[in-house]
């Protein structure tokens, strides 16, 4: 009888799932491991990199996994260790070698694999984050288009289609294990201020993939996506844009599930400009993904894809980062940022180009600082767009820099905004 260890990354999901399916398939035994994220590791400028907010996000969608998997009858042994040492242990403990795991190509997470590899541990890896699989694309990924225009037009006119989302499998009696969590997992998901926390306040803003999947549903059943292209950049308020991010971060959610439910309202209700522009924003998710597999390690140094070294200015940073920049709307989009773990997209561009074109300062900072305070934290997305707007990324133009007092007058004209976030 084989068994082989499931080990769940950012894939916090039973839907949709091939690795999982995967290593079902191939094995009598499948042992489910989760670790959970280090509570204080910090970021160079010591700050926490994973913050309150999106670490109670993160155990509610691991605790909403466990869940799951025990009403499949099975077990998910949850472990509050490094990845590298707590996979290589539960091998060793059930006398497996076979891993299996989604792949993900940023430094950090491949330097993991590498650690599992060097062990003597077999991995597959089976990539499922993106919309579209690598072998769907026109092109290789080594020869990625290096601005996003040309990626989406080429993937357009090739016809790419994200392939079906997977269902659930039903039964699971064959992770059982008997393998206890650790007590310090058991205690941190317990947490009550982790099971608690409501993103927005909102009840309906819970980690887990129950609460995600419940909130797709009731997104697509309803108007917005039909004006999704004119209400996106609303900078206050929740049903401006869709909010699927923080689920699709944790992997909760999987985008092809997303896009599928697009697809199929787009059959009930008709298809129009802004369901259109649901897709072309997942696109842009996809692109960062491809974008970081394409030049690795480069896109997390000072320069990423640029000439200089940025300036650090301490000071500035500080101001910036505590919302006392002077710059009401700024300011307002710091407050915002550090009190809810959440950000609009319009905001997120307002306060980086501000830190970057404004202040002269780091952009790698201001992506540590994102980094800490979101709750939707996708390192390819960060990264991605942060180096965008600093002009080291995928930006034709070298950097962009919004106006905050035009933004203000466009986006917030009654400064109802700034009154709401002001201090
Ligand atoms: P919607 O507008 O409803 O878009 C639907 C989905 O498309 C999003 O959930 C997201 O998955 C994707 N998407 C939309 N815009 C972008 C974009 N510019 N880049 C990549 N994907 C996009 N997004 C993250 O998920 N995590 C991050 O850490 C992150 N950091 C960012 C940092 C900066 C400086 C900027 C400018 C943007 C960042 N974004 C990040 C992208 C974007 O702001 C968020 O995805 C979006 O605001 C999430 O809200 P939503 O789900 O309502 O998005």
């Amino acid at each position: 009888m084989t068994t082989a260890l499931y080990w769940f990354r950012q894939d916090l999901r039973l839907a949709d799932q091939p690795a999982l399916l995967a290593a079902l398939q191939s094995h009598a035994r499948v042992l489910l491991c989760c670790p959970l994220p280090a509570a204080n590791a910090r970021s160079r400028h010591g700050w926490l990199r994973i913050g309150p907010m999106r670490l109670a996000w993160h155990l509610q969608a691991v605790a909403g996994l466990r869940r799951a998997v025990q009403e499949r009858g099975g077990e998910l042994v949850v472990v509050d260790r490094p990845a590298e040492e707590a996979v290589v242990d539960l091998s060793r403990q059930a006398g497996l070698s076979v891993i299996y795991c989604e792949h993900l190509a940023t430094p950090e997470e491949l330097a993991e694999v590498a650690a599992l590899r060097a062990h003597g541990l077999e991995v597959r890896e089976y990539s499922q984050s993106t919309l579209l699989a690598a072998e769907q694309l026109p092109f290789e990924v080594a020869t990625l288009p290096a601005v996003f225009t040309d990626f989406r037009r080429r993937v357009e006119e090739a016809g790419a289609q994200p392939r079906a989302p997977l269902p659930a499998p039903c039964d699971l009696h064959c992770t059982r294990s008997g393998m206890a969590d650790d007590p310090s997992a058991a205690t941190r998901l317990a947490d009550p201020s982790v099971q608690a926390f409501r993103l927005f306040d909102d009840n309906r803003f819970e980690g887990s993939e129950a609460a995600g999947q419940a909130y797709l549903a009731d997104y697509f059943a309803g108007y917005r996506p039909r004006s999704y292209k004119e209400t996106r950049n609303a900078v206050l308020g929740v049903d401006g844009s869709t909010k699927l991010s923080p689920w699709l971060a944790t992997g909760a959610l999987s985008a092809r599930t997303v896009m599928a439910c697009l697809r199929r309202h787009e059959a009930g209700h008709g298809a129009n400009e802004s369901t259109y522009w649901i897709w072309f924003e997942l696109l842009w998710r996809d692109y960062f993904k491809f974008w970081c597999a394409r030049h690795g390690a480069r896109v997390f140094t000072a320069r990423a894809l640029g000439k200089e070294v940025p300036a650090f200015d301490a000071q500035a940073l500080e101001r910036w980062r505590s919302g006392t920049t002077g710059q009401s709307f700024v300011d307002a989009g710091m407050r915002e940022l550090a009190t809810s773990g959440f950000l609009s997209n319009r905001m997120r561009q307002v306060v980086a180009s501000y830190l970057v074109h404004d202040l002269g300062g780091d952009w790698r900072a201001g992506a540590d600082w994102f980094e800490s305070c979101l709750v939707d934290f996708d390192v390819t997305s960060n990264q991605g767009n942060w180096a965008y707007l600093a002009g080291r990324g995928a930006d034709p133009r070298a950097g962009r820099r919004f106006d905050p007092e035009w933004q203000a007058e466009r986006y917030d004209a009654q400064g109802a905004y700034r009154r709401h976030w002001g201090t």
